[in-house]
C-alpha cells in the first residue's frame, strides 16, 4: 500500500516550497499536483520538473508503463468526467458524509492509487508526495482503500495568498503560452475560507491532517521537515537535512509533474518569507480579506488587524 503525504491548502499557500524540501528527504518522492497530470501531460504533453517534455521523462514513462501498461492506455476524457461528477469543492459535504461513497469516487480515486504505487516503485520510495492541493480531491481519496493517506495541511496568511493572486506569473512549461489563474482578493478570501475549512472537516473524518504555517516553515524548515518526517514516518539521520543550509536550500532534480514554476528549480532556492503584500496589498482590500477571514485567522494564529501586524 502506498503511503501518500498529500499536500493541502488554497494555491499560492507555500505548498511548492514545502514539496521541493520534502522532495529531498531520503525515501521521499515528490511528484508535484498529480491532478493536473491528466491533461497536461497525458495530453498537453507539458514539462516534467526535470526539464523534459512528460512524454520523454524516463521516470514518468516507467510510472506509466507500470500503472496503466503506458499512459496511452488512460482514458482522459474519463477521468474528466469523474472529475467533474465527484471532485467539486461543492461536492465536499456529501464526500464528508457520506456512510458509503459512490463507484465513481472509487474509480476516480483508483486513477490516483494506480499512479501513486506505480511511482513509489519505480522510485523506491516509501513515501509519494502529492502537492495537489484540492480539498475536495483529498476528500475523494478517503475513500481509497489501496493507499495510506496522510494530509499535510499548509496554510499562509489570507492577505499573502490574496496579493499573490493578483499578480501574473507565467507558467515556463508551456513555453510561454500561459499565464497562471488570477483572482480578485474578495475571491481568494472565501476561497481561503473554504478549502481550509474543508481540511479540517477532513481531520474530523479521521484523516491524518498536519497542520503547517508556510510562515514558521520558512522560518525554520529544519525543525518544521523533522516534524513531517515523524508525521510521514520517515526516518531521518544525521545528515538528511544537510541540503538546508542558511537562508537557503540546495535542490537537485525533481520530476514534479505540474505545478508552480518553483518546480523547476535545481541548486540554490533562496528560504525567504514572502511578505510583499505588507507593503503592496491595498490597506483597502487588506481590510476586505482580513475582515471576510477573520475568525480563521484567529484560529490559526495571525493578527487581523494591520496594527498587529508588524
Ligand atoms: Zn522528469
Amino acid at each position: 500500500m502506498a503511503r501518500v503525504l498529500f499536500l493541502g491548502g488554497l494555491g499560492r499557500s507555500g505548498t511548492t516550497l514545502v514539496e521541493r524540501l520534502l522532495g529531498e528527504l531520503p525515501g521521499v518522492c515528490a511528484l508535484g499536483e498529480v491532478v493536473h497530470l491528466w491533461q497536461r501531460d497525458i495530453r498537453d504533453d507539458e514539462r516534467c520538473g526535470c526539464g523534459a517534455h512528460f512524454s520523454a521523462c524516463g521516470f514518468w514513462r516507467r510510472v506509466g508503463a507500470l500503472a496503466f501498461g503506458g499512459w496511452h492506455n488512460v482514458d482522459v476524457d474519463r477521468v474528466h468526467h469523474l472529475r467533474d461528477a465527484v471532485e467539486r469543492t461543492r461536492h465536499i459535504p456529501r464526500l464528508a458524509t457520506a456512510v458509503e461513497a459512490p463507484e465513481e469516487v472509487h474509480e476516480y480515486a483508483d486513477f490516483y492509487s494506480r499512479v501513486y504505487a506505480a511511482a513509489a516503485e519505480v522510485s523506491g520510495a516509501r513515501v509519494v508526495v502529492d502537492s495537489s492541493k484540492h480539498s475536495a480531491l483529498a476528500h475523494v481519496l478517503r475513500w481509497s482503500g489501496g493507499i495510506d493517506l496522510r494530509v499535510v495541511h499548509v496554510v499562509r496568511d489570507a492577505r499573502g495568498v490574496a496579493y499573490s493572486w493578483t499578480k501574473t506569473v507565467s507558467r515556463p512549461e508551456t513555453d510561454g503560452s500561459d499565464q497562471m489563474t488570477r483572482y480578485s482578493p474578495g475571491r481568494s478570501a472565501l476561497l481561503w475560507n473554504a478549502h481550509n475549512a474543508a481540511f479540517s472537516l477532513l481531520s474530523r473524518r479521521g484523516v491524518p491532517v498536519h497542520r503547517i504555517r508556510y510562515e514558521e516553515f520558512v522560518a525554520d524548515p529544519r525543525t518544521a521537515l523533522t516534524a513531517l518526517a515523524e508525521f510521514a514516518g520517515v526516518d531521518l539521520g544525521p545528515a538528511d537535512l544537510d541540503f538546508l543550509h542558511d537562508g537557503q536550500a540546495d535542490l537537485k532534480v525533481g520530476h514534479s509533474a505540474a505545478g508552480n514554476p518553483m518546480r523547476f528549480t535545481v541548486g540554490q532556492l533562496p528560504l525567504r518569507r514572502d511578505d510583499a503584500w505588507v507593503r503592496s496589498l491595498p490597506p483597502r482590500q487588506r481590510r476586505l480579506v482580513g475582515a471576510v477571514c477573520a475568525p480563521m485567522l484567529r484560529a490559526y494564529g495571525y493578527p487581523v488587524f494591520r496594527e498587529d501586524a508588524r
